[in-house]
């Protein structure tokens, strides 16, 4: 008998961090395509050119995904074109809100069976949406409930653009606690490591701040992505021309430390990647966050606090603003929130130096939605 064990050794040798599963690719949906591309793909289906701006403006600028309501166009093509170029590709599993209905988490089944999560949260003056850009995460942070489960899929441009629009649908038609109104902030800080998919992650960018109607219409500083520090792709993402907000999450300031919280540190270190992001916010003109879990015991004492603020100079402080993140509680993690006072003397050691420096105000951890928390459970 064979045994299974004994066949095909060099299969093992495949380093299996980096062999996501390959799953069926999502369909090809409009949020996919530029609008050079969409006018091409409607006349190749047999439409005329001006459908397409006709199709941009129900989907962009009127939030319109059902056909019944695209009464400029003749009944017969409008199921037709609906299901060429606007597939399903979200689907509601369930839906948890908090803070009466102003943070509203949904957990998305994809084409294929893979599960996402997005979070919308209404502040007075602004709405920020949450989003996944990969089903799972690789990256395996011992703190982060996304970072247990692996990687499963890279999610497509439009998959990722498809949970704003739903929020913003939601929104404007008033269905959002608060009556009427437009998301205008995006975060990359769902499930996933945005410049792990980079391509898609761009492309949605370009989709949410191309003006209407060929685009969502969004302004770049309201744009944020969030990384772990892939060292090249914050290089690449300097040079793209699009003025969004980089946040690096460094938590630790010292590679000891960090090789353990963020495991691809063995890969860059905290030098380079303070480096690229200095980079980054010289190139863009924007400040950079840098994203630091206050973790008890574990990375808030006071030496780390004056360190982070060595590692961050560059001559001063003006490039950076340090958002401290209470950890939020994760199944099967030891790990706890710091001591009120230990996070209070973290900030005092910061502010001296003139770091800017604030709190996170978390929302949705009554309902996994937090930061760390998104692992996209059915049940
Ligand atoms: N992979 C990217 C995008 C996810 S962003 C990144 O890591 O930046 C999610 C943010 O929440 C990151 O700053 C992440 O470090 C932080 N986070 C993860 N787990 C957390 C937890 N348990 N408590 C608080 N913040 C957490």
């Amino acid at each position: 008998m064979e045994s299974a064990g004994e066949s095909a050794p060099s299969d093992r040798s495949l380093p299996l961090v980096f062999t996501a599963p390959r799953r069926g690719k999502p369909p090809r949906h409009w949020a996919d395509l530029t609008a050079v591309e969409r006018r091409e793909a409607v006349e190749a289906a047999g439409h005329r050119a001006f459908r397409a701006r006709q199709l941009s403006a129900h989907y962009f600028a009127g939030l319109r995904t059902d056909p019944a309501e695209w009464t400029d166009l003749p009944g017969g093509v409008r199921d037709e074109l609906a299901a060429t170029f606007m597939p399903r590709l979200l689907t509601s599993v369930h839906e948890l809100t908090c803070d009466d209905g102003t943070t509203v988490k949904n957990l998305w089944r994809l084409h294929d069976g893979a599960t996402v999560e997005s979070v919308l949260m209404r502040y007075p003056e602004r709405v920020t949406m949450c989003v996944s850009s990969q089903a799972g995460c690789g990256m395996a942070c011992p703190f982060c409930a996304t970072g247990q489960g692996g990687l499963q899929r890279n999610m497509s441009t439009a998959e990722i653009v498809e949970q704003v629009i739903d929020g913003a649908r939601r929104l404007d038609r008033g269905e959002i606690a608060g009556g009427p109104g437009r998301v205008s902030n995006v975060v990359f800080m769902g499930m996933g490591e945005p410049m792990a998919n980079y391509k898609a992650v761009i492309g949605a960018v370009r989709q949410l701040i191309t003006p209407a109607p060929d685009g969502l219409g969004m302004s770049a500083r309201g744009i944020t992505v969030s990384t772990v520090g892939l060292v090249p792709r914050i290089q690449q993402l300097a040079t793209e021309g699009l003025p969004v907000t980089l946040a690096l999450s460094l938590h630790a300031p010292d590679d000891e430390l960090r090789d353990e919280l963020v495991p691809v540190n063995t890969r860059w270190n905290v030098d380079e990647v303070v480096d690229a992001a200095y980079e980054y916010a010289k190139i863009t003109k924007r400040r950079v966050s840098i994203e630091y879990i206050l973790i008890k015991d574990i990375n808030d004492q006071a030496h780390r606090a004056d360190l982070l603020a060595k590692v961050l100079r560059r001559g001063n402080w003006g490039w950076v603003h340090v958002n401290l993140i209470p950890l939020n509680p994760t199944p099967g993690s030891k790990w706890t929130a710091s001591r009120r006072e230990d996070e209070e003397e973290f900030v005092r050691r910061l502010e001296k130096r003139g770091v800017p420096v604030t709190v996170r105000d978390t929302r949705g951890r009554e309902i996994d939605g937090a930061c760390g928390q998104l692992a996209a459970q059915v049940n």
